[in-house]
């Protein structure tokens, strides 16, 4: 069995329609036994998959891979998310029999040990460095994307919260511009937005059209992000959830059903040390 860290993936180098040759066939011995492992790797990879998809300036093509971490488009930035969409439909058998090799292994394993910070939705990799010395415990930021924590490094809880306190600040930074500019973008203004740290909501607007938004989304899918920040923007619009709002959505993401499911069971992505 592959580790955790065993990664599959596609590059389509030109798009659609190339040939591909990772896919494989379950021969089993028995008919009988073939209906029940059928039927199990069936279950163990339902179809659609729960998916993420990130644009990246880098990328020159469409790239489709499946990980223990699970189903991840990276498209160029010009590209339409909808050909996300297509490109996992055109790649089912692959995926799906990528997704049963990894459905047997463990699940996101993610650090209770606070060693490094992977904010997921701009694809940054911090790492925490620990120095020990006899005064205050304190966080410096390194530009080689460090962090170092110094002083008393044996106490756990502060150094959680000194690191917590760094992620609402690169949250105000890294979500205020991009609220700012989806609003702008979709005309859909609002009054003013601050970042909380709720548990149980990813974001919130008021009648005054106040945004609330969870420094914890730095931890989600961009793709996810970008979402639930227009829905919050819909809000300013409509105050409920009622079909008007919907249509207003849909409109504005077309994967609007997909990423309201994925919302919902975004709380894997948050580490644990975070909650
Ligand atoms: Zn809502």
């Amino acid at each position: 069995m592959p580790g955790s860290s065993y990664f599959s993936t596609i590059r389509v180098v030109s798009y659609p329609g190339f040939p591909y040759h990772h896919q494989r066939t379950l021969k089993p011995k028995t008919p009988l036994l073939s209906v029940i492992i059928v039927f199990m790797l069936d279950t163990l990879a339902p179809w659609p998959p729960e998916y993420t998809v990130r644009k990246s300036k880098r990328a020159k093509y469409i790239r489709l891979s499946v990980s223990a971490k699970g189903v991840e488009v990276v498209l160029p930035h010009a590209c339409a998310y909808r050909e996300a969409d297509t490109m996992l439909q055109s790649k089912r058998e692959w995926v799906q029999d990528q997704l049963r090799r990894f459905a047997s292994e463990k699940p996101i394993i993610q650090d209770t040990e606070l060693n490094d910070v992977f904010l997921r939705a701009v694809d940054q990799l911090w790492t925490i460095h620990y120095v020990a010395d006899a005064k205050r415990t304190r966080l410096l930021q390194r530009e080689n994307s460090t962090l170092v924590l110094f002083g008393d490094i044996e106490d756990k809880q502060r150094c959680q919260a000194l690191v917590i306190d760094w992620i609402k600040k690169r949250a105000k930074q890294i979500l205020i511009p991009w609220l700012t500019e989806l609003s702008l973008e979709h005309d859909l203004p609002f009054n003013d937005v601050t970042i909380r740290g709720q548990s149980t909501r990813w974001g919130s607007c008021s009648s005054e059209k106040n945004i609330n938004l969870n420094y914890k989304l730095l931890f989600l899918p961009e793709r996810l992000v970008e979402h639930i920040l227009l829905h919050e923007l819909c809000h300013t619009k409509h105050m409920d959830h009622s079909e008007r709002f919907w249509n207003r959505l849909q409109q504005l993401d077309p994967h609007c059903d997909l990423m309201e499911k994925q919302s919902r069971r975004a709380q894997k992505y948050v580490p644990r040390w975070v909650e």
